[in-house]
């Protein structure tokens, strides 16, 4: 698989002179097959710009995966110009347990937040539910039930035995959450590395109990626990600027000096063959 970050920022995205190094569009990741087949997972403003790289590479069978609904996941969505091209299939995958895609992607489609309807698109969508374990454009991918406000998913993509997981808008440590902390650390054995919410320090993590989101200290714990050995950290928080994130890598690698640490970044491969 060849994974590509095209969006790491959570709630809103950001665009000044800070946010250079990690990016300020909201979530968006490209996996590809060693088949060559397209997998995108979530469409925030991210989107657009892998919207583009797909045009010119002609990649018309596009697999588009929704962890959730939140605007932060789908509004870029719109301008994704592979959906403005009748030769494109685009079939959409998402939870219908408290809302469905087709609903949260047409309601931001309609006048007068945006010009033009879902059901004018000239694109062939479809729309599909995801199960606990798919199989989708050759790559293996099970679900979990992330801790988060409105129904989420975790992802565990895997083709033979290469593995990566995604845990976006997810709080570990939820008080009555869906999944207990254990069962995401079972969840994420055994993979090559793990994405993971880090939106918060420690410090201010106090007030946002409940907000559906994780500490990076509580993130190197559970890749810890789990035997992980590298993490990403993603859906930086939209107040913190390149420096202060570059400060909380340097101090989780003191902490933690044998698990690899990065913090996501807009643009940013990785290559797991
Ligand atoms: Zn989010
Ligand atoms: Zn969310």
């Amino acid at each position: 698989m060849i994974i590509r970050f095209y969006g790491t920022r959570g709630s809103i995205p950001v665009a000044n002179k800070g946010t250079k190094k990690y990016g300020g569009n909201t979530t968006c990741l490209y996996v590809e097959s060693k088949y060559d087949d397209v997998l995108v997972i979530d469409a925030g403003t991210g989107i657009r710009e892998l919207g583009v790289y797909l045009l010119q590479n002609k990649k018309e069978k596009i697999h588009l995966i929704f962890t959730h609904y939140h605007w932060d996941h789908i509004q870029g969505f719109p301008f994704f110009t592979p959906i403005f091209f009748k030769n494109n299939t685009i079939k959409i995958y998402g939870s219908k347990k408290e809302s469905t895609a087709r609903k949260a992607l047409s309601y931001q489609m309609t006048r007068p937040y945006f010009p033009v309807e879902m059901n004018n698109l000239p694109a062939e969508i479809s729309f599909h539910e995801l199960q606990k374990r798919n199989t989708i454009a050759g790559i293996t991918i099970q679900t979990i039930v992330n801790n988060h406000p409105d129904y989420t998913l975790g992802l565990k993509l895997s083709e033979g035995k290469r593995s990566f997981v995604l845990l976006t808008d997810n709080e570990l440590y939820a008080k009555n959450g869906n999944t207990p902390y254990e069962g995401f650390v079972e969840f994420i054995k055994g993979a090559d590395f793990c994405i993971h919410d880090a939106q918060y320090t420690d410090e201010i993590y106090d007030k946002r109990i409940g907000w559906g989101h994780s500490t990076y200290s509580q993130v190197m714990k559970l890749v810890k626990d789990a035997g992980v050995k590298m993490v990403y950290f993603t859906h930086h928080d939209h107040g913190y600027d390149d420096q202060f994130i570059d400060s909380m890598v340097r101090k989780m690698k003191r902490k933690y000096p044998r698990v690899g640490i990065e913090a996501a970044a807009d643009g940013k491969k990785v290559v797991l063959k």
